[in-house]
């Protein structure tokens, strides 16, 4: 049985507080993401107030896996770094408590042997999966439906898989798209409208919300309050987008504005956002 959606933007009271949490705590937060991304990634981390690090460094990704707060792990980030050293931060992660999230950048693209790392990674007990419709979709079991790294699937499409997922895994299934869909393991179902579309032509804003998701796992210690926490920071995004839309010149004024936006976002309003 799934519970009916709810929709949730950032005038809810839980986007402000796990802000304003990220911002008291200044997690720890360790990403093996690719160099595309990297650097947005850590700016976005930044501009919340974590303490991000990223890379396989040697040594890190045993080191830091299980030192971090949260960490995320991005499957794209095979281009620049192992298999192995992906297990190693999660298996570290894993043997210290630390909640990481699983981004599986590409997945139902067609390449089988990159599929079966990500297959492998799902396996390991991430506590959010994060990715767009096509691939949840292929991680499901699904069809590959993804051109690349962009999807061809529609939210639609994906959302009943995602449920399956977030149920058959014990997981958190967090799917971007024109609305967010935040699954939770037990049937709950919360969207996340609005954003904006230039979102989608600056690379690696899908990467670097993965690793602001794990920034709010950090700072929120268990279910039921994770699933919230999770879409508090899918509201966030897209409100900061937004306000960064009214004054961007085209995507890369855009991404400059949306990092000078989540770090002037303020934390403190507490109205009702649960529409
Ligand atoms: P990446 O290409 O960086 O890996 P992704 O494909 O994994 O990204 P997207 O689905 O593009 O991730 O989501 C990234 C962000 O863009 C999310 O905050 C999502 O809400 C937003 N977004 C995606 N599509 C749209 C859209 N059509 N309109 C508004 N916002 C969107
Ligand atoms: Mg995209
Ligand atoms: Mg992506």
């Amino acid at each position: 049985m799934h519970a009916a959606a709810i929709s949730m933007n950032y005038d809810h009271p839980a986007c402000r507080a796990v802000l304003r949490q990220v911002r008291q705590q200044a997690p720890f937060v360790y990403g093996l993401t690719n160099y595309v991304a990297a650097a947005l990634s850590a700016n976005v981390l930044l501009a919340a107030g974590a303490a991000p690090a990223i890379g396989a460094a040697p040594g890190w990704p045993a080191g830091f896996g299980g030192q971090a707060g949260a960490i995320w792990v991005n499957a794209a980030g095979l281009i620049n770094c192992t298999a192995q050293d992906m297990l190693d931060a999660v298996r570290a992660a894993n043997a210290a408590g630390v909640p990481w999230v699983l981004d599986p950048v590409a997945m139902g693209a067609g390449i089988g042997e990159y599929d079966a790392i990500i297959r492998d990674l799902a396996r390991q007990g991430p506590a959010v999966i994060r990715g767009n419709a096509s691939e949840v979709m292929a991680l499901a079991g699904g069809a590959a439906t993804a051109r690349g790294v962009e999807t061809t699937a529609s939210i639609a499409q994906a959302v009943p898989m995602g449920q399956d997922l977030a149920r058959n895994k014990q997981v958190i299934v967090a799917i971007s798209g024109p609305e967010d869909h935040i699954l939770g393991p037990d049937g709950r179902h919360l969207v996340v409208p609005g954003g904006h579309r230039l979102l989608t032509v600056v690379t690696g804003a899908g990467c670097a919300l993965g690793g602001l998701v794990a920034a709010a796992l950090a700072v929120t210690p268990e279910e039921p309050d994770r699933l919230v926490a999770v879409a508090a920071i899918h509201a966030l995004y897209a409100r900061a987008a937004e306000i960064a839309a009214r004054s961007a010149g085209g995507p890369a004024s855009f991404a400059t504005g949306f990092v000078d936006v989540l770090a002037h976002l303020q934390d403190t309003d507490s109205s009702d956002g649960i529409r």
